[in-house]
């Protein structure tokens, strides 16, 4: 096993976590495989407890590990499934150590960072980093280990000791140091600045990791003069020292990466027995998902109508997805975060002219969605939101409480059930047509949803939603939530149009919503936004995207595909595009146990 720790300089912020992915696409692209490890020195046990204005949204895995979003970065460039224990914090490992001081196995010993919480944090990177993360089941050649934070901040101090002895423990030659740092380009000089990477570098060295690369993030390219500075004071070789600055997109980035030898570099400093000759389409995907992105000509207006507005990191993922599927159709997305709130009829007497903006940015988009969330806060806008696109056929697609809400506002505008609600907002609605899940209803706060992948079974008879994730019998998609529709009513929705095209197993839990006679009007329970990949968009996604530049029904009625015409639109030759693989896990036929109700 080879092991690759990228740690940060300077600030943090300036896409470590991507720098870091990238090193396992360019990797993955000369047939290695590839895992990796996110390292958050904080002490709470995992993300789950978090406020999406913290640190951005709550990543879900397969196994409901909720994590760090970086961890959406890795899975969407290696397009790898990793576990909960990818996600290492300082809170895990202090309580796997005191769970083994409480069971005795240090009997009669004192027990301290140094050794017992720097040997526990070699432990658990030494027997995750074999863990298989792909379907082939097959054990990983190369580790990612991005440590997070800067060097030299206190949290991280066990993990940088621990890392110090652990390039011992696996010899030099499976072991080496990324180092990413900010090199400023002030305005009042306009020349790039290597003291704090300097300051940064000497920091590590003083920790006992010398950096075998120095990547160095900026705002402008930065020409061999600078490079051979920061090479001169840092002490290492030119070609040691890798410059990105801000790209157009995220996409270049392992190609710029590329471009400056690392793969020479990284196979001769970890002997990985790459060959010298690259296959003629070598990153080809890359190249390509970054040149379309960067010559698409029409754009695509979506409104995000939402919570957390304020930080875009809180709906990433979403996000993400959005842009694969836009991608994915040619388009470019031009995202309009709306604050939920901003839409209600309260808003219109205490802030007239947030209320007409926000109004103004709803009316002006294709499309729609409404995304998960907690809380009471905005709850009445998301509904506005849902009524005015379920009434002006505008396509929307709710996730989550998104789903949630159109429930809601079906029920009381269409039912006329005035008072209808979910019980997490009115626990004494005389309609409560969104319910708490019996078994997921506990005092505890961190782990206990229904987290995790869960399998979806579509109605036999046909829906849009269904038709775009291929016409499959069910797929299986990530959870994450305590609520669910209240099965009793199902009968009057559907009566009235809103249909649940799918369902878990049991027949009881309600996964997917579709509104008849309505250009794209769905929801689902899931989060499919967190199976989406840059070249396998999601299903529900590309449905909104397609319906809101209007090519839906003739991508369905294509047996979905789009028409090589709309390629040529955008000067886009790429086969994968006209046959898109859909994100998901598509079951064909499932044997599964029956889910927990
Ligand atoms: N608050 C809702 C629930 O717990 C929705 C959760 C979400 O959107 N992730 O069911």
């Amino acid at each position: 096993m080879k092991y690759i720790l990228v740690t940060g300089g300077v600030i943090s912020g300036i896409g470590k976590g991507v720098i870091a992915s990238s090193f396992g696409t360019i990797l993955k692209n000369c047939g290695i495989q590839v895992t990796s490890i996110k390292i958050d020195p904080y002490i709470n046990i995992d993300a789950g407890t978090f406020s999406p204005y913290e640190h951005g949204e709550v990543y879900v895995l397969d196994d409901g590990g909720e994590v760090d979003l970086d961890l959406g970065n890795y899975e969407r460039f290696l397009d790898v499934t990793l576990h909960r224990d990818n996600n290492i914090t300082t809170g895990k490992i202090y309580q796997y150590v005191i769970n083994k001081e409480r069971r005795g196995d240090y009997l009669g010993k004192t027990v301290q960072v140094v050794p017992h919480i720097t040997d526990a944090i070699q432990e658990w990177v030494e027997k995750i980093a074999t863990h298989p993360v792909t379907e082939d089941g097959n054990k990983p050649m190369v580790c990612v280990i991005e440590l997070g934070g800067t060097i030299g901040d206190i949290e991280g101090m066990p993990f940088v000791e621990a890392f110090r002895q652990f390039q011992f423990r696996v010899k030099k030659e499976n072991f080496c140091v990324a180092h990413v740092s900010l090199v400023p380009q002030p305005k009042s000089t306009g020349e790039p600045k290597t003291k704090p990477t300097q300051a940064s570098v000497r920091e590590l060295r003083g920790l006992g990791l010398s950096p075998d690369l120095i990547v160095c993030r900026s705002e402008q390219a930065i020409g061999p003069v600078v490079k051979e500075k920061i090479s001169n004071f840092c002490h290492v070789a030119p070609e040691q020292v890798i410059t990105i600055h801000d790209l157009s997109s995220i996409y270049r980035v392992p190609l710029l990466m590329e471009s400056q030898g690392v793969i020479e570099f990284l196979n001769e400093r970890l002997q990985l027995n790459i060959s010298q000759i690259r296959p003629r389409n070598f990153m080809r995907k890359w190249r390509d998902l970054a040149d379309s992105m960067d010559h698409l000509r029409k754009s695509v207006n979506i409104s995000l109508v939402g919570k957390y507005t304020k930080l875009e990191d809180a709906y990433a993922s979403v996000t993400k997805a959005l842009q694969h599927a836009s991608l994915a159709v040619g388009f470019k997305l031009k995202l309009t975060y709306i604050e939920a709130a901003n839409l209600e009829q309260q808003t219109l007497l205490d802030h007239p002219i947030l209320y007409h903006e926000a109004w103004q940015k709803l009316c002006k988009s294709n499309g729609v969605i409404v995304p998960g969330g907690f809380g009471k806060r905005g709850i009445e806008g998301k509904m506005e939101a849902c009524k005015w696109c379920r009434k002006n056929n505008k396509p929307m697609l709710g996730i989550c409480l998104g789903l949630q809400v159109a429930v809601i506002e079906f029920a009381r505008n269409v039912l006329g059930w005035t008072n209808a609600n979910s019980t997490e907002i009115d626990p004494t609605t005389d309609h409560p047509v969104v319910i708490d899940m019996p078994e997921h209803n506990t005092d505890q706060k961190g782990g206990t949803m229904r987290l995790g992948k869960r399998y979806t079974r579509f109605k036999p008879e046909t829906s849009v939603i269904k038709r775009l994730y291929g016409n499959v019998d069910g797929i299986e998609e990530r959870h994450r939530h305590r609520y669910e529709v209240n099965p009793q009513y199902v009968s009057d929705f559907e009566a009235a149009g809103l249909k649940f095209v799918g369902q878990d197993t049991s027949g009881q839990r309600m996964e997917i919503i579709e509104l008849v006679d309505h250009n794209y009007y769905v929801a689902t329970q899931y989060h499919p936004e967190y199976l989406s990949r840059p070249m396998k968009p999601s299903a529900p996604f590309l449905g909104l995207i397609l319906a809101s530049v209007g090519k839906l029904k003739s991508y369905l009625n294509r047996g979905c595909k789009l028409s090589p015409r709309e390629q040529s639109d955008n000067d886009s030759d790429d086969d994968d595009l006209v046959n898109l693989r859909i994100a998901s896990d598509i079951k064909e036929k499932v044997v599964i146990e029956a889910e927990e109700k």
